[in-house]
């Protein structure tokens, strides 16, 4: 086993908003590294693809030299073996987040006896974020205030414009 420790941080990311780049924050203190791992799923449809997640992860965690942004397809418990990582990360908004997370994270151990979960509590004030209630608000025009990284938000502005269009 890798004396380092190594966490893997896996999501959709459709984008990357400021309730995850708050998680990657506050895990830091806890591991050598974070991984943070874009699924690949072609039956998911998204707002970015694979590459351009990539990208904007990369850009934005570009001077945080312990954040290495990856890509996977297939179980993540496989993902985080081949990348020495015994510890996955999971951040908790809500009840039902903790009610999905449970069993994957208990089939996950079956696969990967060795594979720890850590889950983060969400900060209060970012309970309400997800990617994919952010890009319906900003749809329907909305504003819901500072929720992404500037870059993201623009993209993000950009890619909507042109589904309308
Ligand atoms: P989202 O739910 O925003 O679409 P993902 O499905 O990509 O995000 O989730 C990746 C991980 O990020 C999950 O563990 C999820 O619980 C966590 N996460 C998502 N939003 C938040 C938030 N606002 N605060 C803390 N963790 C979050």
């Amino acid at each position: 086993m890798s004396n380092s420790r190594i966490a893997v941080f896996p999501g959709s990311f459709d984008p990357i908003h400021l309730g995850h780049v708050d998680l990657v924050e506050r895990a830091l203190p806890l591991f050598d590294e974070i991984v943070v791992a874009v699924l690949n799923n072609e039956h998911k449809r998204t707002i970015f693809s694979l590459e351009e997640r990539v990208e904007m992860l990369e850009e934005l965690f570009r001077d945080s030299a312990r954040v290495r942004v990856a890509s996977f397809e297939g179980l993540v418990a496989d993902f985080a073996r081949t990348e020495s990582a015994f510890f996955l990360l999971r951040g908790l908004r809500n009840g039902k987040d903790f009610e999905y997370e449970l069993p994957m994270t208990v089939m996950n151990r079956r696969l990967v006896p060795e594979l720890e979960t850590v889950f983060l509590p969400t900060r209060p004030e970012l309970c309400d974020l997800s990617s994919s209630l952010i890009k319906e608000v900003l749809k329907l025009g909305g504003d819901p205030g500072e929720v992404l990284p500037e870059d993201v938000r623009s993209r993000l502005a950009a890619k909507l414009k042109e589904a309308a269009s």
